[in-house]
């Protein structure tokens, strides 16, 4: 075939089966498509024509693959204008978050909304917080704060006064969430679950995020800046599609989106329309949660938590959890198995707990019968799996079911998770990827936008080493060697993504989709794995230029997403 373009290294670490290495990549770069890999020598004589870019002493690697994100309620929520302060993007402590209020009120423009997202009581050491907590800091200006959780907002006076309740006393409380009160009956800043805090920041955020597409947009040039080149949407609801595609359809889009439709919507299982290429953006199946999240004792598990301070601090019952913690019976699972299940689509199901786990894998094995499913490519998968443990790895492997796992819980948590949140026998095993690895089953890695930033290289790290950035080791006997971690991070990732054909490894025949690096990962320290530098992503056969990226989307009119705010909050992420 064909290549107008060679690119060379000092090393391309290909990612193909046998991990092979090559010096040089031949691109057409009409398709954008590989069309060797080998020698320089070899692919010029090829093709004398092509043009040769030697990257000098870089490392070409695929493109990092984000196997579950949800880049667009992310970017609203973690990207300026709005304030992130999760305690692993800078602001560890309660105390650094209160420097942020201060600097933030003193800054901002008087009276303009702002939002917060990401404060974590068992991380931050802090309690829930009210309104006039925050009136300290924001005496004059509507403010909405997150909790990292995604289950509870935060919010001040001058939000009660905007909403114009009667005596400052919120309404009757919407179906499935409520709003906090005093005894009196007014609000004290605080609103739990969807109804409620849509009702209380929606109109906040759609002043504070003047221009939500542009702060989705955002988020997906991190991931970019971070390596990566593929990821998913997977709360997708029918509300994101003008937004999806707006973000894929640009000429400079750096990143290819599969996405899964939450199973709540009607029309889960409708098709996906759209003028954008199916390389760049289609619609994979349906998103199901069994169960919630660790940090705030939603899991269904049959570890215990511990009694102590940060697990009382962080809103949780001491002791263990169950199956009432699921967000489904198994007949509500099924009625969706059954509905769905026979038209193609490709699960997805969140679970943390152990229980969750059993629950759902009794799920798919029934659905995975019933449609005949068994032993053929329906890459039905599970996300997350915190608890998970070797057997339950082994079922899933029997029945074909891929495993997508959360290296930041391990990473940001890990420390706390051994001997604080949980006894340390269980508690340092979180997130037991060595025990997935050795399952047979193919396991990815995710990060899970807005829980954790996209940062391939420290999930790589960490899985290898099993270090914490606090230096702390737990659990040694789940690391992974390096070719299986860089799997789970490229090929695995494009493979639970249904894109391992035409992406996820450096082979004839795929986009030629690069990460490029600064140093060869497997040439240094494993524990140093995370300062390697990013130098640069390739889409397509093509350098990515993010900062055109954000121009092209700052171009489209905000009031065509002007809505776009409610997906930020209307959606179940208890991850
Ligand atoms: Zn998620």
């Amino acid at each position: 075939m064909p290549a107008d373009l060679i690119v060379t290294a000092k090393s391309v670490i290909t990612v193909d089966k046998a991990m092979s290495r090559a010096e040089a990549v031949a691109i057409d770069s009409s398709t954008g498509k590989i069309t060797a890999v080998g020698a320089l020598a070899d692919l010029q004589k090829d093709s004398p024509d092509a043009k040769v870019q030697n990257l000098g002493d870089s490392v070409i690697l695929p493109g990092f693959v984000d196997a579950h994100n949800h880049p667009v309620m992310s970017g609203i929520v973690c990207m300026e204008p709005s304030f992130w302060i999760a305690p692993y993007v800078g602001f560890p402590s309660y105390d650094d978050v209160k420097k942020l209020f201060v600097k933030a009120n003193s800054e901002q423009p008087a009276g303009a909304a702002l939002m917060f997202q990401g404060l974590d009581r068992s991380l931050q050491g802090v309690g829930e917080l009210s309104n006039t907590d925050l009136d300290a800091f924001f005496p004059d200006r509507p403010v909405v704060v997150a909790d990292n959780s995604g289950h509870e907002i935060y919010f001040n006076s001058a939000v009660i006064t905007s909403l114009g309740w009667a005596d400052n006393k919120p309404p009757a409380d919407p179906e499935g969430s409520r709003f906090g009160r005093n005894a009196d009956g007014t609000s004290n800043g605080r609103a739990y679950e969807v109804g409620a805090m849509l009702a209380v920041a929606g109109k906040i955020m759609a002043e504070a995020v003047p221009h939500p597409l542009l702060s989705a947009a955002k988020w997906l040039k991190s991931m970019a800046q971070n390596g990566v080149t593929m990821t998913s949407e997977h709360t997708y609801q029918s509300s994101m599609q003008k937004a999806l595609i707006g973000l894929t359809m640009v000429p400079a889009a750096p990143i290819r989106i599969s996405l899964y439709h939450m199973s709540t919507e009607a029309d889960c299982g409708a098709a996906f329309v759209s003028p954008v290429p199916e390389s760049m953006l289609k619609k994979n199946g349906i998103k199901l949660w069994a169960d919630g999240s660790p940090w705030v004792g939603t899991i269904a598990s049959t570890i215990a938590y511990l009694d102590n301070p940060t697990v009382v601090n962080a809103g949780i019952t001491p002791g263990t959890h169950g199956e009432e913690m699921m967000n489904y019976s198994r007949a509500q699972i099924d009625a969706v198995i059954d509905a769905q299940g026979g038209n193609g689509h490709q699960f997805a199901f969140h679970c943390n707990g152990d229980i969750a786990l059993d629950i759902v894998l009794d799920a798919f094995e029934y659905g995975l019968n019933k449609f005949n499913l068994v032993g053929t490519d329906h890459r039905w998968r599970v996300e997350h799996v915190g608890a998970a443990r070797a057997d339950q790895f082994a079922r899933a492997a029997s029945l074909g079911v891929g495993i997508s796992m959360s290296p930041f819980q391990f990473i940001y948590w890990g420390d706390i998770l051994d001997g604080t949140l949980f006894d340390s026998e269980v508690g340092a095993q979180w997130q037991r990827v060595g025990d997935a690895v050795k399952s047979g089953a193919v396991v990815s890695f995710h990060n899970d936008g807005s829980v954790s930033p996209s940062i391939p290289l420290l999930n790589l790290k960490s899985t290898v080493t099993r270090l914490t950035p606090s230096g702390k080791l737990h659990g040694p006997e789940q690391k992974i060697s390096l070719d299986d971690a860089l799997r789970a991070q490229t090929i695995n990732g494009a493979f639970h993504l249904k894109r391992d054909d035409e992406s996820g490894s450096i082979e004839v025949g795929k986009f030629a989709d690069f990460v490029i690096l600064d140093t060869d990962p497997y040439a240094i320290d494993p524990a140093n794995i995370d300062k390697i530098k990013v130098q640069g992503t390739w889409l397509a056969g093509k350098p990515v230029d993010v900062d055109a990226y954000l121009a092209q989307i700052e171009s489209i009119d905000p009031s065509e997403h002007k809505d776009l705010h409610a997906v930020a909050i209307d959606k179940p992420h208890k991850c």
